[in-house]
C-alpha cells in the first residue's frame, strides 16, 4: 500500500477527458512557508506523469505561477499567498487543455455578448485592478459592478464598487484574466465546481486506477 504525505486535497477531476479518464487531484502543503500545490493522480497508466507534468506547465502559464521547488509537479504563486479560490478555478480551467497545446493568453477585456458591453480590466498597480465597461449608462454600471463582485466571489477579492483588490498586494493580471470570463456567469461557474467536488466525494482516490 502507497502512502504519501501529499498535503490536504482541495481539489479532484476525477475523470480527464483528455487523458484515459484517470483522476488528478491537487493538493496545498504549507509546510515550506507559503503555500505550495501539488498534482497527483492515482494511475499508473503510461503517460500520466507526462500528463501531470503538462497540466503544471498550463497553470504556471495561464495563471502567473512558479514551479513549486522539489517536485516537477509542484506549483505555487509567487507572491506567496494561498489564493485557494482563484487556484481551484485555474485548476478546472486548465484541466480543459488538451495535450500538446499552448494554454492561449486571453487579454484583460471580455465581450458581455447578452449585454453587447466590452469590459475591461485596468491595472492599477499593487494588485488592484478596475473594471469599466465601453459603455457608460446606469445599466452598464450595474452589470460591471456585478462583473466586479463575480471576480471578488471566484478569486476572494476585495471589492469596492468596480474596483478589486488581491489580498496579498501584488499584481495577478494572469489569474484576472482567466476569471474575468467566468465572472460574466458567476452562478454557472460555482456549479460547475460544485459538479465537479460532488464527482470527487463519490468515488475515493483509494478505488481508482
Ligand atoms: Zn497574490
Amino acid at each position: 500500500m502507497e502512502t504519501l504525505d501529499l498535503g490536504r486535497r482541495i481539489d479532484l477531476l476525477s475523470m480527464d477527458p483528455h487523458f484515459h479518464d484517470i483522476s488528478i487531484a491537487v493538493y496545498r502543503d504549507d509546510d515550506g512557508g507559503g503555500a505550495t500545490y501539488l498534482l497527483h493522480s492515482y494511475s499508473r497508466r503510461d503517460g500520466a506523469g507526462d500528463r501531470l507534468r503538462f497540466l503544471a506547465g498550463v497553470m504556471r502559464t495561464a495563471g502567473g505561477m512558479v514551479a513549486g521547488g522539489g517536485s516537477p509537479l509542484a506549483v505555487r504563486f509567487a507572491c506567496g499567498h494561498a489564493h485557494e479560490a482563484a487556484l481551484k478555478r485555474l485548476f478546472v480551467e486548465s484541466c480543459k487543455a488538451p495535450p500538446g497545446t499552448d494554454p492561449e493568453r486571453r487579454p484583460l477585456s471580455v465581450l458581455d455578448k447578452k449585454n453587447d458591453l466590452t469590459v475591461r480590466v485596468d491595472a492599477l498597480g499593487g494588485g488592484r485592478y478596475r473594471c469599466g465597461g465601453d459603455r457608460d449608462g446606469a445599466r452598464e454600471r450595474r452589470r460591471v459592478a456585478a462583473i466586479a463582485a463575480g471576480l471578488g466571489k471566484l478569486a476572494e477579492l476585495q471589492v469596492d464598487g468596480t474596483e478589486v483588490r488581491f489580498p496579498c498586494g501584488a499584481d495577478h493580471h494572469e489569474l484576472i484574466s482567466l476569471l474575468l470570463i467566468r465572472a460574466l456567469n458567476v452562478r454557472g461557474a460555482l456549479r460547475e465546481q460544485e459538479a465537479a467536488a460532488a464527482r470527487g466525494m463519490l468515488s475515493a482516490p483509494s478505488q481508482q486506477r
